[in-house]
């Protein structure tokens, strides 16, 4: 088995923020040309580290792992694979994590995932599968060897039963073994320090680094965020929704919320920043160069 990396881990309660960047797996040779280019693109900013989704598909969990393995083999950066439970048994998910482990892989973000039916379908036990993220966590551990994270929400997960059933549950994830977590994406930093508060009122200290992922095209950001159950707030709304027939504005606003977001979460003390950048980087370069030449990342 891989040796763990601990320096993610300690990186992540170092003094300086982290910044990472999250990849999904295209769907076609296209698709795969651009993410290189981004991935290029984006490896000169020296991140803490790069994540690939997991989809709920076979060519699309398989891509996953290949992409994962490629960053890790051929890039200077940590790679991330996340990993789920949909539709796979037990013995399957063993296997992807020994896939993981045997191409250099050894940070994964375990999840549950979403229903095969989308985000909001109720979700449905595969037959000798795994039913909670913390299952995973667990399985990891079982196998030794993985810097594991976990996902966060901090508006609550659409299914807990209630916001602080799910910062238990959060909790049991950190208890099981859970490294670091990862925010699911919102718009108010409140929702994201009463997220932090909630956990660390159980005792726990985890590192929670917030996922974010600016407006450059409303129609989308809307269906992401109506779809993982993120609230898009009036206040933002209202910024957006008298430019939203000019793309070139609405790109504009985006990015200006975007950074103000990021700023407010690191002044008061968030432990880096996850960018979703589905798969380019032009807009997470330009938030992440003026967050550096205003000094709130390292150079
Ligand atoms: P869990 O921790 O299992 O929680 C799911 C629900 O069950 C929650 O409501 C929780 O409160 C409840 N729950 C958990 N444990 C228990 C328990 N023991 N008893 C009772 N209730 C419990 N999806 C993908 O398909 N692929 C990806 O690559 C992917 N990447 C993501 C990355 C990030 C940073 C985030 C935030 C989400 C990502 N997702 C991804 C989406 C995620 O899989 C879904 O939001 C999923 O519905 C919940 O996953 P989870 O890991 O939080 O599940």
């Amino acid at each position: 088995m891989v040796d763990p990396d601990p320096s993610l881990a300690a990186h992540l309660r170092a003094e300086h923020p982290s910044f990472s960047f999250e990849f999904f797996p295209p769907k076609d040779d296209e698709g795969e040309e651009v993410l290189w280019r981004t991935i290029s693109e984006l490896e000169p900013l020296d991140p803490t580290f790069v994540s690939v989704t997991y989809g709920a598909g076979g060519t699309s969990q398989e891509r996953t792992v290949r992409i994962t393995a490629r960053i890790a083999e051929q890039t200077q950066m940590r790679a991330v694979g996340h990993l789920t439970l949909v539709a796979q048994s037990k013995g399957e998910i063993e296997s992807v994590l020994k896939h993981y482990a045997a191409a250099g892989i050894d940070h994964v973000l375990a999840l549950r995932g979403d229903p095969k039916g989308g985000p909001r379908a109720v979700w449905e036990p595969t037959l000798d599968g795994m039913d909670h993220a913390i299952d995973l966590v667990e399985l990891a551990g079982d196998l030794g060897g993985f810097c594991v994270g976990v996902a966060a929400f901090p508006e609550g997960h659409p299914d807990a039963e209630s916001i602080q059933a799910d910062a238990d549950v959060l909790v049991a994830k950190a208890n099981a073994g859970a490294e670091y977590a990862i925010t699911q994406l919102f718009f108010r930093p409140s929702d994201y320090f009463s997220l932090v508060d909630r956990v660390q009122a159980l005792g726990c200290d985890i590192p929670i680094i917030p996922g974010i992922m600016p407006i450059l095209n409303f129609a989308q950001v809307a269906r992401m965020a109506e779809l993982s159950g993120a609230d898009l707030p009036r206040e933002v709304l209202d910024q957006i929704e008298p430019i939203a027939d000019d793309k070139a504005a609405v790109r504009a606003k985006g990015i200006e919320l975007a950074t103000q977001l990021c700023r407010d979460l690191l002044a008061d003390g968030a432990p880096g920043l996850h960018f979703i950048t589905l798969n380019r980087s032009k807009a997470t370069r330009e938030i992440f160069e003026t967050l550096q030449a205003e000094g709130r990342v390292r150079d």
